[in-house]
């Protein structure tokens, strides 16, 4: 056949596209943070962050966090000959994501090198790397959170707190006493119930000392191929907290056995499992029947980590989401110039803002808490309202700057999927949305101290902006009234007092649109039930100018 002349049509012109967001410092431009961090005590790690910060920002560590959700863990239970190794298998990049985690002290700086502002730097740094995949901070977290429950027991601690630590990053198995890095998971939840612990099944019985066989299940254990977990089993006595190890000192297996892996929402490059222990040695930490008591230290820097995922969740989603509008054209004009865009933006950067301030704060009680009881009371009761408000707003956060993106932002290469299904864990676990509002009215019932201290930090914005100083004055009278103390408007009593912390902060350390804008519609009432419905008269130029991400 004689060739034919077809018309020629370019079918492929990619045009109104948003370049990629890479190859930046994902800290440089977050003035929230930057300012936070100094604030908050831990100015003298600005070069640690940026450092960081570069390499979330970097196409290599975005391309290890797709991969490691796009190859998730593989559990072998058996090996070729049908012995039990009960291992799990990691796509590279999962452990590229944690090796930089580990080396830049994300899973135990504040403890091996502790100053002024640790807590803080560590919050930060925990924040900008979990921006580039949220699952590995996990184990991460747990292992930073089990050295103050570790130390309970000195002996333990001048044994495994180095290795748990260190900046070494060794995923291979072997005895603990053998490594230079180690990683402590925590098992707790179990089939009938997560939140009522005190129904935990798992017996323990004393074998020698203070070594104990345990068994039974545990229905959630996150990282299973950590080196060592926190457990809770009922001994003779009670309820009690132990140490497992995942190697015994004699390099055999213990009897951990990893039954299957969760088929989970998100979160997916993290190995949730589920165990049985079948008399598996463990070691005591506190006394027979003060497991909660005991464990309940990790879960406080469980919580504040699931404040940290949460910011930087709504930070990258809020990144994302302004990166695009400040490329993409519609109706002639840029997304971001566009009124009624700039309000969505403006909105999702306040909320991501509050989140943030209310974070490094945080953070700084924990890191004062140690030596000054205020600081200390302060964290009781702000720790359990951060944890409930930050990580619940999380997800909305997400589905808005998701739509911001139009169509793009519904496929996955565009990260906002990812950054959606990851937002409803850090409110699920650790103590689920009920279980934190309880918990905080219990503390305001059971420690005055911790209410004062609350009160008193809030004081310190009052004068400065009338929707603020009228709800503070409606929280003071419910809580004299015991109004709040109702269990079931917990929920309500939690949401006003974390609102109106994160106010405070915003009124004391934001520029006035931020602050203005944050209590006429969280406080004010001057907003609707989605994002996007600021008043007219915000400067809503301000506000996302300020939240710019690169
Ligand atoms: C991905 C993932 C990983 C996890 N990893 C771990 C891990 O590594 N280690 C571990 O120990 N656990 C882990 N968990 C478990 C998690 O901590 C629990 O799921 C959580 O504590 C809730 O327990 P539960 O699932 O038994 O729910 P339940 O305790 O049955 O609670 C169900 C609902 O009831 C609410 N509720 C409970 N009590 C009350 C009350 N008195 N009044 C009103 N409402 C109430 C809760 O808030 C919750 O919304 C993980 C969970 C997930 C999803």
């Amino acid at each position: 056949m004689d060739t034919i002349d077809r018309p020629q049509h370019v079918t492929h012109d990619v045009t109104n596209q948003a370049p990629p967001l890479a190859g930046y410092d994902v800290a440089a431009r977050d003035v929230a943070l930057l300012e936070g961090m100094r604030r908050e005590g831990a100015a003298w790690d600005e070069d640690g962050l940026h450092a960081l910060g570069e390499r979330a920002g970097s196409a290599e560590a975005i391309g290890w966090g797709f991969e490691a959700n796009r190859y998730p863990p593989v559990l072998r239970t058996h090996d070729r000959y049908g012995n039990r190794i009960d291992e799990v298998d990691f796509h590279p990049s999962w452990h590229r994501l944690m090796e930089v985690a580990v080396t830049h002290g994300l899973h135990g700086a504040p403890w091996s090198e502790p100053r002024a502002g640790a807590h803080v730097a560590r919050a930060a740094r925990f924040y900008v790397w979990s921006q580039v995949e949220s699952g590995h901070g996990c184990p991460i977290s747990m292992t930073y959170a089990a050295v103050p429950v570790l130390r309970r027991r000195p002996d333990l601690a001048a044994l495994f707190e180095p290795v748990l630590t260190s900046r070494a990053y060794e995923p291979e198995l072997r005895p603990l006493r053998e490594k230079r890095g180690a990683l402590c998971g925590m098992a707790m939840t179990e089939k009938q119930g997560g939140s009522d612990l005190r129904a935990n099944t798992t017996r323990a019985e004393k074998f020698d000392g203070d070594t104990y066989a345990l068994t039974g299940h545990k229905w959630f254990c996150s990282a299973p191929m950590s080196d060592a977990f926190l457990v809770l089993a009922q001994a003779p006595g009670g309820l009690t907290c132990f140490f497992l190890p995942r190697i015994l000192p004699d390099g055999t297996r213990n009897a951990i056995r990893i039954q299957r892996l969760k088929d989970k929402l998100g979160n997916r490059s993290n190995a949730s499992s589920e165990i049985e222990l079948e008399t598996a040695l463990a070691l005591r930490i506190g006394d027979e029947g003060r497991g909660v008591a005991t464990i309940i230290e990790m879960v406080n820097h469980t919580r504040l980590d699931c404040v940290a995922g949460s910011a930087s969740l709504m930070r990258q989603a809020f990144a994302q989401a302004a990166h695009h509008a400040r490329h993409r054209r519609a109706f002639g004009a840029l997304l971001v110039d566009q009124p009624l865009m700039r309000n969505v933006l403006a909105d999702l950067a306040l909320e991501s803002e509050a989140a943030t301030a209310l974070l490094l704060r945080l953070a700084r009680a924990v890191d004062r808490g140690a030596d000054d009881p205020d600081e200390a009371a302060f964290a009781r009761v702000a720790i359990a309202l951060g944890k409930y408000w930050v990580c619940k707003r999380a997800p909305a956060h997400a589905a808005e700057a998701m739509e911001c993106l139009g169509g793009n932002g519904y496929v996955e290469e565009s990260i906002l999927p990812r950054l959606y299904r990851e937002t409803p864990v850090n409110s699920i676990w650790e103590g689920s949305g009920n279980v934190n509002a309880l918990d905080l009215l219990r503390a305001l019932a059971k420690q005055p101290a911790s209410r004062d201290a609350y009160l008193a930090e809030l004081a310190r914005a009052s004068g400065a902006d009338a929707h603020f100083d009228a709800a503070l004055a409606a929280l003071g009278d419910d809580l004299a009234a015991g109004e709040a103390a109702v269990e079931g408007s917990a929920r309500r009593t939690v949401e006003r007092m974390a609102l109106l912390l994160q106010a405070s902060l915003l009124i004391r350390h934001a520029p006035a649109p931020v602050a203005d804008a944050f209590c006429a519609s969280r406080l004010g009432g001057d907003w609707g039930a989605a994002f996007g419905t600021l008043s007219p008269r915000a400067d809503l130029r301000a506000i996302v100018e300020r939240a710019w991400p690169a």
